[in-house]
Parts: structure tokens; sequence; C-alpha cells
């Protein structure tokens, strides 16, 4: 099984140890090396539910870099299913690395402008898409949608009740979601967003949990930590990655889980974590992403 690979490591740091805190990391992202950390979760539904369904060709939507896409490529290719991958923006000159994989790996692209893009929520413009492409089964943007929520909820099993904390970066907020929905009240969650101006997110949380039966109220959301916005870094991100590959041996991504880890090191320095705290930080993968930084990390 996939999910036997996951495992927990622990963080040694002074100030911890100081703080009496204990901080942990769920390696979603030793899942699988392409369909790694919550992609996994997201799609394994969806991909379960079209195969139900005898749909043979599964279509979704992201960015040049788009983990999401990526892993469902590979998960595709794997179930000999077709996909294909709505890209936002022209066709680049240079393909990414992440969209040269999905490419290889049998996914068909299709590139649209950004004002196109925005439209992929529309029926009208679904129906288009049709039009051009035949039948298949939609997976909205990053997974978000109630199957890929409900494969997110299993992600709180691996955490034990010990951890009163539980943080994790959020792009949909679909993996917070199902997050919420299975953890319990006495875990208090905090996402970490990857993105500029996202205060929606409160919203579309409180909206993507409402038709489950039980969801965790004890949350919050974390927008200072972007660093310039989806996809954007600092030198002061780049030197935190480094060191802490250098000091535990675990590599982050720059888009999404190297922001949390940053802002976990900063509420605890700044007494926001509280003395005592026992926290789980889950490492949701995403590494096939830092290729586009080129030789920085090294
Ligand atoms: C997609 C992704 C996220 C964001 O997950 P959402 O469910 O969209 O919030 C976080 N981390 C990594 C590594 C990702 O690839």
């Amino acid at each position: 099984m996939i999910e036997d690979k996951v495992r927990i490591d622990n963080i040694k740091e002074d100030f911890l140890q100081e703080n009496n805190i204990k901080l942990s990391i769920l390696r979603l992202d030793l899942l699988h090396p392409e369909i790694s950390g919550n992609k996994w979760f997201k799609l394994k539904y969806n991909i379960e539910e079209a195969m139900r369904y005898g749909q043979n060709t599964l279509l979704s939507f992201g960015g040049a870099f788009s983990n999401h896409l990526h892993a469902m490529a590979f998960a595709c290719n794997q179930k000999k299913l077709n996909s294909i991958g709505i890209i936002r923006g022209e066709i680049p000159s240079v393909l990414s690395n992440t969209l040269q994989d999905c490419i290889s790996l049998g996914m068909r692209l299709e590139f649209v402008t950004r004002d196109d893009y925005k439209q992929k929520d529309k029926s009208f413009y679904i129906k288009k898409l049709a039009d051009k492409f035949g039948d298949f089964y939609l997976i909205p943007e990053g997974g978000n949608n109630r199957l890929g929520i409900k494969g997110c909820s299993k992600i709180p099993s691996f955490i034990s009740e010990k951890y009163d904390t539980i943080c994790l970066p959020i792009g949909s907020s679909a993996t917070m979601a199902g997050v919420l929905v299975g953890s319990q009240n006495h875990q208090k969650i905090i996402g970490f967003s990857a993105l500029k101006g996202t205060e929606y997110l409160q919203d579309d949380l409180k909206n993507s949990v409402l038709n489950f039966e039980f969801y965790n109220t004890n949350y919050s959301i974390k927008h200072e930590y972007h660093f310039g916005g989806f996809a954007k870094h600092k030198p002061e991100l780049i030197q935190f990655m480094k060191q802490f590959k250098a000091k535990h041996n675990i590599e982050l991504d720059f888009i999404y889980t190297a922001k949390m880890m940053f802002g976990i090191y900063d509420l605890i320095k700044n007494g926001v974590i509280k003395k005592d705290s026992c926290i789980m930080a889950i490492h949701t993968g995403g590494l096939q992403g830092n290729r586009s930084l080129g030789n920085i990390l090294n």
C-alpha cells in the first residue's frame, strides 16, 4: 500500500527544547516519488469515482508548475486513463519540467488565456471544453472537490491524539478542509497560506466542510508567510530551506512547505505557538517543483 510509506520525523532544535515544544513532521512527501504528498489523497477517490462511471478521460486545471496536474498525469498513466490538463496562460517558449513530465506521461495540454482560465468553474466554459474534447470526468483545480476533501480527511489518521497542534500549507484549502473533517477539537489546526490576498479562504473553508457530519472548528489561517505571493520567494526563504536541509536532512519545497515551516519557527519564536505545545507539521510534498529554482539550492 502506498500509504505505508508515511513516516514521522522529530525535529531537534535548541529553541524547541528551551520551550519544551515537540515538533514532528508527517512525511507525506515520502508516499510516492511522483504522486507525492497531499495530491495522492485528493486524487484517489476521484479516480475511483471516474472508473466506477466508466469514464476513461480525466480533465483538470493548473499552472505551469502544478503539482496537482503532475500527480494526475502520473496516476492516469498508471491506470491507463486519458488525461487532459488545461493550463493557465499562453504557451511558453520553453516548457517547465513539470509540463514536460505531464506530456511524457501522456497528458494532453491545452493552454488558455488567463481570462479564459478564470471561467474554469462556469458551466458554459465546461460545456465548451466538452465540445472540444468529448466526455470527461472533471476534477477542479487543485483537486478541490468533495471527494478530494474526503481523501484528505484520512490524513489526520496518521497523527496521534497527543499532538495538540497540526500545521499545514494552504493553496486551494482542500487539504485543510479534509484535515478539519478528520481531526478532533482538542487539536488546533494552523494553515499557512502560500498565496497573497487570500482573505476569501475563510469562507471557502466554511463552505467546503459544511456537508460533512463533523468538522473541527478550532483553526486559524496565517496570511503573513506568502513571501510575495504564489511561487514567489526571497533570499531569506531559500536560506531557511538550505539550513533546514543541512540540519535535518529534510528537503522542503519553496512554494508550500518551506513557507509553512518558516512560519512555524516564527510563531514559536514570537510566542504565538505556546510553550509545551506538541506540533505536527504536515510535509505535503511538492518537491518536483524545486526543479524550477535551478541550482540556487546548491
Ligand atoms: C497542492 C499543494 C498544497 C496545497 O494544497 P491545497 O489542498 O490546494 O490547499 C500544499 N502543499 C503542496 C506541496 C502542494 O503540492
